[in-house]
């Protein structure tokens, strides 16, 4: 059977997207795009109860940064419209009197209290075809009373009736054929009229039908709902268009065993959200991958690969070679450990491959945040001070302190360097040097390296302690790039300037 691709991410507004939730819609939009297909979002706002305001702007906000393009959704508009859940009421209602006119579902009546009254009743009680005919309902009232009930107002759910003795067949792309016995399945709630919207389980299987859904690619947490959703299809009599099923497996704990909660992330200090989170109700902050300094593209990188392999072991793969790559036969069935160093490390590794320009355009407004005038600088400047640095980090905020000297001068020296370093005869020494560099007309790396490095040799002086000299009174400590790439970014009058400051300042020790 072949059909167009067409897959959806189906997220519910009730939070922040969960790192998870990220894979799910990235491994959506791989093989979307991978077979030519079309990427659907769709909102999924039908539990009123737990909807959280700016949750579908986070989610918008999080797939566009990550590159995750959508094709047909909310905001991009399409033929199989809306988009949202809550604002499709008038096609559930419909669907839902067809599954009544069918006699595929009732009508129950059964109050909290009474439902709860059966269950301290009947131990493991379950609405099912073995209680419901103890329940009321439409089944067990006379339709007059049931149109009298629903006519003085009383608040009713629609159940869907389960018949026992089946063989429910669930396929699933990665896990094969499961095979569930109907009888341990409940009459699921599919209807409620206290807020005239249908629960997840209709809402999902009339949409992924009427937006033509060819593949349902969604976290494993869903796999038990699987077969209530196929005798869904089969009761709307929509089996031979139902879609294909991959389940995909768990993210788990960095260490120890079980799923990833945003307590690992706490604990062991990672994000596991895509962009930082402001809880509109606790004012609580969450940590974002964005706000943590990651790179879109690593992000993305890393999560391709917490469950899937390209068949090889390469491991860094842009969004075009991952779609090109993409296939769930190389996806695993078991949970992918989330490893979150190597995160870091794909972090540090797509920062090598990014421009100084672009590195530059990341790192200026966290300087500024840090009160530094950066306007004072030319991009080119910015740009050629943080490539010196580049190899050194994992993150663009690390260059806030390790670039920092670039942008301000120091005016304390690293007591342990000075003790090291500064000795008896540094000053005169480095005055000499100052008066060296002042006198150079060409002031870049390849001329001014040989100059002090001669002055050094004829002069017999110990290399060691002045280049680290040199270097504490330049960068205000004994670390940084190479001595000479900094001089000629800061330029002569600055490294002059620097050096005699760094003498005027530091106190020789007394012989
Ligand atoms: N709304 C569900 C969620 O929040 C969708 C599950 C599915 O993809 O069927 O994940």
């Amino acid at each position: 059977m072949s059909r167009p691709v067409r897959v959806r991410f189906a997220p519910s507004p009730t939070g922040p997207l969960h790192i998870g939730g990220v894979r799910t819609a990235l491994y959506n939009y791989l093989f979307a795009r991978k077979h030519g297909g079309t990427m659907i979002l769709r909102i999924e706002d039908t539990d009123s109860q737990r909807f959280v305001p700016g949750a579908e702007d986070y989610i918008n906000e999080a797939l566009a940064w990550l590159g995750i393009g959508i094709d047909e959704g909310v905001r991009e508009g399409g033929p199989f419209g809306p988009y949202k859940q809550s604002e499709r009421r008038d096609i559930y209602r419909e669907h839902v009197k067809m599954l009544l006119d069918a006699g595929r579902a009732y009508i129950a009546f059964d109050t909290p209290e009474e439902l709860e009254a059966m269950r301290a009743q009947i131990p493991n009680f379950q609405y099912d075809a073995h209680t419901r005919d103890k329940m009321r309902n439409s089944l067990t009232l006379s339709a007059e009373t049931v149109q009298k009930l629903i006519d003085d107002g009383n608040k009713y759910v629609v159940r869907f009736k389960i018949e026992p003795g089946r063989d429910v067949e669930v396929n699933d792309l990665l896990r094969g054929k499961v095979v569930i016995k109907s009888d341990i399945l409940d009459d699921k709630v599919l209807y409620k009229s206290a807020d005239d919207l249908p629960t997840y389980h209709l809402a999902n299987i009339v949409d992924d039908h009427l937006m033509e859904v060819s593949h349902v690619i969604r976290g494993e947490e869903w796999l038990p709902s699987a077969p209530l959703h196929v005798l869904l299809y089969e009761a709307f009599g929509w089996a031979d268009t139902a879609p294909e099923f991959v389940h995909l497996p768990l993210l788990l704990k960095p260490d120890g065993k079980g799923k990833l909660s945003k307590r690992d992330g706490d604990r062991l200090g990672f994000p596991v959200f895509p962009l930082e989170w402001h809880d509109p109700k606790s004012g609580d902050i969450s940590s974002g991958y964005r706000e943590s300094g990651y790179l879109p593209e690593a992000v993305v990188n890393f999560l391709a690969l917490l469950g899937w392999n390209p068949g090889d072991d390469t491991e860094v793969m842009s969004m075009d070679e991952l779609i090109s790559k993409f296939s769930f036969e190389h996806c695993s069935r078991s949970g992918a450990k989330f490893a979150f160093d190597k995160g870091k490390w794909f972090n540090h590794t797509y920062l090598q491959q990014i421009s100084d320009e672009r590195l530059a355009e990341l790192f200026t407004p966290l300087m500024a945040a840090e009160g530094v005038d950066m306007q004072a600088f030319s991009p080119e400047y910015v740009a050629k001070a943080v490539g010196t640095l580049k190899s050194r980090i994992n993150f663009v905020k690390d260059l806030v302190e390790q670039a920092r000297f670039y942008f301000v001068a120091p005016t304390e020296y690293n007591a342990k360097d000075i003790a090291k370093r500064w000795k008896p005869g540094t000053s005169q020494l480095m005055e000499r040097l100052a008066v060296i560099l002042a006198g150079l007309d060409d002031f870049s790396a390849a001329a001014a390296e040989p100059v002090v490095m001669d002055w050094i040799k004829s002069n017999d002086l110990h290399m060691g302690n002045v280049m680290n000299a040199f270097r504490l009174a330049v960068v205000g400590e004994c670390k940084g790039p190479h001595m000479f790439e900094i001089t000629e970014i800061l330029g002569k009058d600055e490294t002059v300037r620097r050096l005699r400051d760094a003498i005027s300042r530091i106190n020789e020790p007394s012989v």
